[in-house]
Order: structure tokens, then sequence, then C-alpha cells
């Protein structure tokens, strides 16, 4: 749930790279002359991204690496594209690798970042928003590869619905709206010891489609139980000031604390952090409640 810049290489460019490092002349020569009819497949994901249609797009079989996709380009031929000529790469192609996972600055799109991205490997993995072993055709659409963490990257895993209803956000081509308003929320137990839950609330004015989607995507990438765990550690230190240095407080005053941190825009509107002080901040009897009794 964090908006992202389109890459800002073309797909005719990365095509080039890849199809460079591919050490069978033959299945180069044939990938160079499949090119506009790559295109043409490239074009279809722009225009259904413009509609946010993309369940709709043809899927190839699971397994079946022989099937024809675009002309006689096989399946596997596509994904190799993507596996030898992206990721094995040690020239343009694999720069190009790079610069797209670093460009989520350690914080995964999809969940807005829960630390696992610099926790695992640094700069985390690379998703495919398509699967590509349903679309072997976008194995190496630069707006295809998504930089996510690994637990958001393998609970998406190689499934994707159907039902437009149930499509995940993308980071690169969904409306601003998914990004820039808050649809989560917390839920404060009121009592000693504090618990906290997360959830979705929709806005009134969203239609049934895009509260659909955001719900679709907090299941999909485990929100609920991320969220809490990675917000024990902020909750019990906040609670541990507000018994010390922040005794003195006003509830007024404590909330407005809670609130600059709600209504920092450095970090994702949806992301656990702000989600969790703004609800803090809302609950009266979290501000009011003598934590040091
Ligand atoms: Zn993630």
């Amino acid at each position: 749930m964090k908006q992202l810049v389109a890459p800002s290489f073309s797909a005719s460019d990365l095509f080039d790279d890849c199809v460079e490092e591919i050490s069978n002349a033959a299945l180069r020569s044939r990938l160079v002359a499949h090119k506009p009819g790559i295109e043409d497949v490239y074009a279809s994901y722009d225009a259904h991204s413009q509609t946010q249609t993309w369940s709709s797009l043809p899927k190839a079989r699971r397994g079946h690496g022989d099937d024809k996709i675009v002309g006689n380009l096989t399946k596997a031929e596509l994904v190799s594209l993507y596996n030898k000529g992206m990721v094995s790469s040690k020239g343009a192609a694999r720069k190009k690798y790079d610069q797209l996972k670093l460009a989520a600055l350690d914080e995964c799109p999809y969940c807005g970042g829960c630390g696992e991205l610099i926790a695992s490997e640094g700069i985390g993995t690379l998703d495919h928003f398509l699967p590509k072993a349903r679309y072997p055709a976008f194995s190496i659409l630069p707006i295809n590869l998504i930089p996510a963490c690994a637990t958001c990257n393998t609970g998406m895993g190689s499934k994707f619905p159907t039902d437009p209803n149930l499509q995940p956000l993308h980071p690169y081509c969904d409306a601003a709206h998914f990004f820039e308003e808050k649809w989560t929320s917390l839920v404060v137990s009121e009592e000693i010891p504090v618990v906290v839950g997360f959830d979705v609330a929709i806005p009134d004015h969203w239609d049934a489609k895009d509260g659909a989607r955001v719900l679709q995507h907090f299941k999909d990438c485990k929100l609920r139980s991320r969220y809490r765990k990675q917000s024990a550690s902020d909750l019990s230190s906040v609670i541990d000031q507000r018994k010390t240095a922040f005794r003195g407080l006003s509830p007024e005053a404590f909330r407005a604390g809670l609130l600059s941190v709600a209504w920092n825009t450095k970090l994702p509107i949806n992301g656990w952090k702000r989600t969790l002080h703004q609800g803090l901040a809302a609950s009266d009897w979290f501000c009011r409640f003598d934590f040091a009794q």
C-alpha cells in the first residue's frame, strides 16, 4: 500500500538487454523475431492497467512449459528471459534488476514495510504482479516487476484471481486513493493489558470493488497478524513513556504526541505505525488511563 513511481527504463530496452544474455543463438534470434508480438502483448497489459482489469488477461496453464504463448515462443522460453536473461545476467539487465529492487527504499509497497525487507536480505525480492508461471509473456515487463518483501511475495504465490474484486493493489498502476486515503483501522481493548487489533475500514465514498480489493489485499499479505506483531514493541514503549516521562501530560497533550506520528506523511498512511498511533489517539480511554497507578 505504498505507491511506487513506475520504472524509468523502457520495456523495449529491458527486452533487448535480456535477449543479449541468452546463450542459445537460435533462441536469441527467435526472440528478436517475436519482439513485435511481445510488444503487442505488453500493450494489452497497459490497456488493462488503465481499467485495473488484469484478472481478465489470458492465463497460461500451470506447468506445460512447452505451451506456445507468443508465436512459437514457449512458456519455458519466455520465463527463461527472466531467469537467465535478467537474474543471472552480469550486464545491463542485471543493473535494471537491481534498480527495480532498490526502488522500494526498504519499504515493501504491498505491506508498507513490516521490517522483513531489511531483516532478510537487505533489498528483498522482486515480485511478478502477474505471476510468471501463469503470465510468462510478462516475465520481464518492467511494470509487472514489483520490489517486495519475501513474506508478501510468498503470500501472493503463483496465483492471481479471475475475479477483479480480488486483485491485489498494484503499486505502480493503481489509483491514488488506495495509497493516499485511510482504509486501515485499529481496535484498542481498553483494558489492562492493552491489546490492539488491526482491521480494514473502507471509506464510505468508495465503490464496492475498491472495498473488496483492499480487504483481499489485507488478507493476502496477512496484515492483521503481521501488523500486530510489528506494533507490539511500539505499543509497549508508548505505555512505558506514559508511565514515566509523559506521566504529567494532559490527555490532550498525550494525544497530540500520538497524532504527530499518526500524521507523519513520510510513513505509508495505511502502514502499521500510523494506524497504531492514530487508533491509540482516537481512544479516549487510552489517552486518559493512568498506566502508572
Ligand atoms: Zn511486504
